[in-house]
Formats: C-alpha cells, sequence, structure tokens
C-alpha cells in the first residue's frame, strides 16, 4: 500500500507544466483519485509526478459560441453544482452527481477521469451521447479529437507523451431536448455497473433526434447507434433499448455476468429513454 519512490513537481504554468512532461516518463497528477490508488496497490509506478493543480486557467466553465468549454481541471463536483451547465447542458451536470461520494466529487476532475478512461467511468457515456469534443496540447502541437478518437480501449486514449488534455468541449443543448442519465450502482466501488445517458428531441410527440451512450458494459464507453436508429424508425423504446448490447463484446464479472449485465443494460436504456422522451417538449 506505499507507492515507489517518486519526484514531485509543482509548475506554475501551462508552459511550464509541457517542458516538464516533454520527457514523456513523467505522469500527470490531477485529483489523483484514480492515480494515487494505483499508484499504491503498485499498478503504476511513475518516476516523476507533474501535478497540475497549481496552473492557472486550467480549470472553469464557460460559453462560447454555441459550445461550453471545461478545463481539464475541474472538479465533479463544480460541473454538478454549475448553474451554466445545469441549465445549458444539463446532461453532463447530472452525469457528475453520479460520481463516487461528496469527497470523490470535490477531489476528481473531468480532465483526469476522461484521461483514465476507467470502463466503468460516469461521464464518458454522456460525452458521447453529447458528441464531445476533447482538446490536447502538447509543448510543440495542438489538437482537437472527438471523444470516441479519444478513447481507445480500457484504460488506453489516443494521449501521447508529453500531452495534456487541457479541455472538454460539449454543445449547448437543443432547446426543447430532453436528457437523462441512468447508473446501476457497484455498490461497493460506487462506479456503474451500467450507465446510460439519453438525448432525445421530438416533433409531433415522436423522436426526430436520439442520442445513447453506453458505459460499463464493455471494454470502453461506446455510442449506441443502432438503439437511436430503432427509437428513430420505430418510436418505440422496448425495441430500441432491445439492441443496446448487439454487436458489443460484454463485460462480466464477480458482481454481474455477461447475461446480467447486458440484460440490465437493456432495462436502464429503456429508463433513460423514457425519462428523457418525458422531459423533451
Ligand atoms: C472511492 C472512489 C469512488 C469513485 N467512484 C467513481 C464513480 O462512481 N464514477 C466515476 O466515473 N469515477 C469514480 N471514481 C474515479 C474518479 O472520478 C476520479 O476522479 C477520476 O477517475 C480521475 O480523476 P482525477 O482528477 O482524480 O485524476 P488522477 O487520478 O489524478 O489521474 C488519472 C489519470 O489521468 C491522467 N491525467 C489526469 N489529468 C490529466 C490531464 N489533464 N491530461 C492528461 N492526463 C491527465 C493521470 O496522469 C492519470 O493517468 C471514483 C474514485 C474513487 C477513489
Amino acid at each position: 500500500m506505499i507507492p515507489q519512490n517518486f519526484e514531485y513537481q509543482t509548475p506554475a504554468s501551462l508552459k511550464e507544466a509541457l517542458a516538464m512532461l516533454s520527457g514523456g516518463e513523467a505522469k500527470i497528477l490531477a485529483g489523483g483519485m484514480s492515480l494515487i490508488p494505483m499508484m499504491k496497490l503498485r499498478l503504476a509506478a511513475p518516476e516523476r509526478l507533474v501535478d497540475l493543480s497549481r496552473v492557472p486557467g486550467l480549470s472553469g466553465i464557460t460559453e462560447d459560441a454555441g459550445v461550453i468549454r471545461i478545463g481539464a481541471m475541474t472538479t465533479h463536483h463544480e460541473i454538478e453544482d454549475s448553474t451554466l451547465l445545469r441549465v445549458r447542458c444539463p446532461l453532463l451536470a447530472e452525469a457528475a452527481a453520479n460520481i463516487g461520494d461528496v469527497q470523490v466529487r470535490n477531489m476528481g476532475t473531468i480532465g483526469g477521469s476522461v484521461a483514465h478512461a476507467d470502463p466503468a467511468a460516469d461521464y464518458p457515456a454522456s460525452l458521447l451521447a453529447l458528441e464531445a469534443k476533447v482538446r490536447l496540447v502538447s509543448a510543440k502541437s495542438e489538437r482537437t479529437l472527438s471523444l470516441e478518437e479519444f478513447l481507445v480501449d480500457t484504460l488506453t486514449t489516443a494521449l501521447e507523451p508529453g500531452e495534456i488534455l487541457r479541455e472538454v468541449i460539449v454543445p449547448v443543448e437543443a432547446i426543447g431536448a430532453g436528457v437523462n442519465y441512468q447508473k446501476m450502482v457497484q455498490p461497493a466501488s460506487g462506479f456503474a455497473i451500467v450507465g446510460i445517458a439519453a438525448r432525445v428531441t421530438k416533433a409531433n410527440g415522436k423522436p426526430n433526434f436520439a442520442r445513447v451512450g453506453v458505459t460499463g458494459l464493455a471494454g470502453k464507453a461506446y455510442r449506441a447507434v443502432n438503439v437511436e436508429k430503432v427509437l428513430l424508425d420505430t418510436g418505440d423504446v422496448q425495441k430500441a433499448a432491445a439492441v443496446v448490447a448487439d454487436g458489443v463484446d460484454a463485460n462480466g464479472d464477480l458482481f454481474a455476468s455477461t447475461e446480467y449485465r447486458i440484460r440490465m443494460a437493456q432495462v436502464y436504456t429503456a429508463r433513460a429513454l423514457t425519462q428523457a422522451l418525458a422531459r423533451a417538449v
């Protein structure tokens, strides 16, 4: 339970942080909620930690030309509590409120969660449904990826050595859209056994736009385009929810077998769609 020795650095600017990371062997420390437990279990043993907590300009939530920019060091609590997000992008605030407990939400950051790429993390379902983007910076370059491009596999992302995830970009929600995040909680860890995020709009009482993100079911979170298609083709929530695991290599573990997880994904997809449709006007 004691981490291997490491060097600890506290850059005071983004430029300094990027210079410290450019060697490649250092690891970023954000809220420490995932990295420190991994270091204590010796699942991670970085030689150097670069703590971003004193770097100005990496946190905060701002609206800018139809999108909302969320700094990587913004905490889950700040996202849950943000009036801007609650009004203009409520799905993300709803997802944040479902993360862990008060302590985790006070320390953990959106950048850390997305970069960690835990397959049972809450944000990715909502961020995929929102078709979110991430802005990555390094000492030499800057690029913007969709979350789908960014999430490569379990605990694996498209981040290159020396890169910092600087901000997450989400759209301002459409007027009249209904959104919902439904999570089946693993009681010991608080993570999602399955988590389903849904966004819909309606015209003449029928769904005419749908986005569905799924976490917990597979090795990485994914967008359930087949669910979206069946919902738009048939308007039938149960038929749409039934295909959520089609073509997916579903996880199974001590808490939830593969079959049970798939069934729960169907149940929670139906709940998320029903709730989102009820909220859409
Ligand atoms: C008891 C407990 C319960 C939890 N329950 C949940 C839950 O229910 N749902 C959920 O989604 N999560 C849960 N978590 C995880 C939590 O959300 C973490 O906050 C999150 O996974 C990591 O964020 P962090 O800021 O703590 O990052 P850290 O732990 O500091 O870093 C995580 C990883 O991301 C990298 N990193 C961090 N920031 C950046 C950046 N800006 N750019 C590039 N790389 C970066 C680090 O190098 C490290 O590899 C829980 C954690 C705990 C301890």
